[in-house]
């Protein structure tokens, strides 16, 4: 089967007013299939977000550019489309929910409308067609009295409730591809869980492909297939939900696992940090990212990065701790 995203060795970068350069995205690839869900994982500053913004071409203009790779979406190659090509593909068939939900939503514009013109600029509806969908929508998100709400501002929603309306939109088009930027991250539990069905419903009935990025790892356990950890701009380990929770091989990836929230954890289960800070991405060296923070750390690490290595038919890692080409000699950091 052919990947519906396939993304090859993406590299972003940032220029900062002093024109220095920050690496934030490097060498990222991953395949996406119809139907299935990889959720990319990592600590705050790891490039997960501005991945998700470069596959929908929504990088800011004035400081930011893609220096290397291809971002294939059903076999077309995206990094070539005009911002017009671009334009239509954007909300009808990738569509995404932003971290922020305001970002998506215009303030001076009621919600309804800005519904239900994407949903009559995508799909050729009715007017009363459109307007019947948007309320299922809405009600479907868990807003309550959804015609009335249609007349409000996105100001009058709290920060809950506009998260919904953004989903209730990265929904309207039954998108092929979803990038659901921490989505219920505002939202009870209760709430949460509604939506989430929301998204397998459509996931089930339209094959969906999703990119879920999350710091929640109950999510990951009931939402993905498949897990992408991301350090320092890199995805340093891939592989099925089982193998990442269970036989995780990248030092980083064991001390996320631990650092994070889980399902079902009592709320006495300590969260472990990892001890260190994530190197400045402005001014990287030529060794493991990690290497500052690894309790592993060999002489090898700090001069050569780790190449990818196939653990599995499904699984990747970047550490030279799973690398037989590591010169094992050099056992001391
Ligand atoms: P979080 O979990 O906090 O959302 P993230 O993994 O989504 O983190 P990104 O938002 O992708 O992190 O940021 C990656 C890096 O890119 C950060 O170091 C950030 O400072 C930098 N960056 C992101 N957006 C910009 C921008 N518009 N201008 C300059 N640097 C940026
Ligand atoms: Fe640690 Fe070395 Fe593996 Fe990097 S390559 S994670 S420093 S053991
Ligand atoms: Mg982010």
């Amino acid at each position: 089967e052919n990947p519906t995203l396939k993304v090859e060795n993406l590299h972003v970068s940032f220029k900062t007013h002093d024109e220095a350069e920050i690496k934030a995205v490097r060498g990222v690839s991953f395949e996406l299939v119809k139907g299935e869900t990889l959720a990319i994982v990592g600590e705050s500053g790891s490039g997960k977000s501005v991945t998700a913004k470069t596959l929908m071409r929504l990088l800011p203009k004035q400081n930011s550019r893609i220096t290397e790779g291809e971002i294939y979406y059903e076999e077309k190659n995206l990094l070539t489309y005009s911002n017009k090509d671009m334009q239509k593909i954007r909300g009808s068939e990738i569509s995404m929910v932003f971290q922020d939900p305001m970002t998506s939503l215009n303030p001076t514009m009621k919600i309804g409308k800005q519904i239900m013109e994407g949903l009559r600029k995508h799909q050729g509806l009715g007017k009363k067609e459109v307007f019947t969908k948007t309320t299922e929508l809405l009600e479907l998100v868990g807003i309550p009295n959804a015609v009335e709400r249609m007349a409000d501002f996105p100001h009058q929603f709290s920060g809950g409730m506009r998260q919904r309306v953004v989903i209730a939109m990265a929904l309207a088009c039954n998108p092929n591809v979803l990038l659901a930027d921490e989505p219920t991250t505002a939202l009870d539990v209760t709430i949460q869980a509604q939506i989430l069905d929301l998204m397998k419903d459509l996931q089930k009935k339209t094959g969906t492909a999703i990119i879920l990025i999350t710091h929640d790892l109950g999510l990951v356990a009931s939402m993905a297939q498949r897990v992408a950890v991301m350090y320092a701009g890199e995805i340093v380990e891939t592989g099925l939900v089982d193998e990442i929770f269970y036989e995780s091989k990248h030092p980083y990836t064991r001390g996320l696992l631990l650092s994070m929230p889980k399902l079902h954890a009592s709320r006495s289960t300590r969260l472990i940090p990892i001890p260190g800070t994530p190197p400045d991405l402005g001014r990287l060296s030529e060794g493991c990212p990690f290497a500052a923070r690894c309790p592993y750390v060999m002489k090898v690490c700090h001069n050569h990065n780790p190449i990818r290595t196939q653990v599995s038919k499904t699984h990747t890692v970047s550490c030279w701790l799973e690398d037989e080409r590591a010169p094992r000699v050099e056992w001391q950091g």
